[in-house]
């Protein structure tokens, strides 16, 4: 048993709770009350405590070409050659190493858990590594190296377009030979995980890598597994108008008809929803992730998060490419997006932001339904500083004012009970020149 006590803390309701007292035990919180006093073993936490970021999207790679793809003009698919570039180089060993550096930032931002969704399996001819799960075992070696909860969503990535070619150039690592070789692949992969801050997620690429007999066995496979299953959802106008003229369907459409869209699913993005679109998602009780600082840097467009919220759909929060790593950000775009889209304000209270920053993403990744640090929760939270010359709001001014005041200062960030960053360093030696020189080596 171990006692964590700060000053402020988020328990779910409209203002910070006063003198919070933490007990973790066995990597889950213990017991949480507010009024009290720190005793002489007590961890003592300068600042406000929130509950561990949830980041339910992320390609750790990408990070690689942050600010790297602006000396031309162009679209999403002219970005996308340039990361199937880097895709092109990364082996098991160097992804780890990098993965490694890439989490590290991510708890530097107060990310406790990630949602990996990896679709870079095999060799760049696309024959199996020697050792099948090569890539997966660097991804989880990172993780566990750099201290986050991982969920790992293996992804099913078949095709080069709608029409179901084959894959082509970068995209034959991406690919198992069938959708059968895939979940065989999955399954096996099920038994590697020994770690107890990593589980297994399956992901279905998109309708355009993803043909329709295969996103039913993804279905089957993430039903067989338990697992939550997440897929790229309506991100780009060009996908929906491939998947109308293929299959005469929306891909939300699609994606119900294949039995893929239930309770344990949330779909990436939702950028080009329909209305019937958001009224399957729904009913499905199919949650959605919006990622506003990629969907932005890449022009994708701004999702429906005000009509989702509406009807019910859980919304969590994603860093995508890496282009920005601060989820409290995405949390804010969300909010401000949907006012320039809207043309008004207050559109999201900064509970409900609150909670797609944190608990809804924690479900989301398949870790359970809990109250902000709540009893039998994940021992996982972070301290942010508050009244700094960058922060010049009080802890007392509320939610809203920390939310919308600017950049948080993460000053402390536990993971299981166990620290990983103290006083804005990382414990187990990741570090804004180790993630430098990580990604130089990609470079040329
Ligand atoms: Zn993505």
């Amino acid at each position: 048993m171990k006692e964590w006590f700060a000053p402020y803390a988020w328990l779910g309701g409209p203002d910070f709770s006063r003198d919070v007292l933490v007990a973790t035990d066995g990597g889950a919180i213990a017991s949480v009350d507010c009024g009290m006093n720190p005793g002489p073993a007590t961890v003592r936490l300068n600042g406000i405590l929130l509950p561990g970021l949830a980041n339910v999207h992320s390609h750790a790679f990408h990070r690689v070409i942050r600010g790297r793809t602006h000396e031309s003009s162009g679209d999403f698919w002219q970005w996308r050659t340039a990361m199937y570039a880097v895709s092109q180089l990364l082996e098991p060993d160097s992804y780890r190493h990098l993965a490694t550096e890439v989490f590290g930032e991510m708890l530097r931002a107060g990310i406790t858990s990630v949602g990996e969704f990896h679709y870079l399996h095999h060799q760049r001819d696309g024959r199996p590594y020697g050792e099948p799960h090569a890539m997966e075992r660097a991804l989880m070696g990172a993780a566990d190296d750099a201290g986050i909860r991982m969920t790992l969503l293996d992804t099913c990535y078949l095709a080069s377009d709608v029409h179901g070619a084959p894959p082509v150039g970068a995209q034959k690592r991406f690919a198992d030979a069938s959708a059968d070789d895939w979940s065989m692949r999955v399954l096996e992969l099920e038994s590697v995980i020994k770690s107890p801050t990593i589980r297994l997620g399956v992901a279905a690429h998109s309708v355009r890598a993803t043909p329709r007999a295969a996103l039913e066995a993804v279905a089957e496979t993430a039903t067989t597994l338990d697992c939550p299953v997440h897929v790229h959802v309506s991100e780009q106008r060009a996908e929906n108008d491939a998947c109308l003229a293929e299959h005469g369907m929306t891909p939300t459409q699609l994606l119900s008809a294949s039995g893929l869209l239930t309770g344990a699913t949330t779909a990436i993005h939702g950028t080009h929803l329909t209305n019937d679109d958001l009224q399957i998602l729904a009913k499905a009780g199919t949650g959605v992730c919006f990622c506003p600082t990629t969907e932005r840097e890449l022009g994708d467009g701004i999702g429906p998060a005000r009509e989702l919220r509406d009807l019910g759909v859980p919304l969590s929060l994603g860093t995508d490419s890496n282009a920005v790593v601060d989820l409290l950000e995405e949390a804010r775009s969300l909010e401000l997006n949907d006012r320039l889209r809207l043309e008004r304000r207050a559109i999201h209270s900064p509970v409900a932001l609150l909670h797609s920053s944190t608990t809804t993403g924690l479900a989301a990744l398949g870790w359970g339904t809990h109250e902000p640090l709540g009893v039998g929760s994940p021992a996982d939270f972070l301290c942010v500083a508050a009244g700094t010359d960058s922060e010049t709001f009080e802890a007392s001014d509320g939610l809203g004012a920390f939310l919308f005041s600017g950049p948080s200062s993460v000053t402390d960030v536990v993971v299981g009970g166990r620290y990983v960053v103290k006083d804005g360093l990382n414990q187990n030696g990741q570090s804004r020149a180790g993630l430098a020189t990580a990604i130089r080596g990609f470079l040329r």
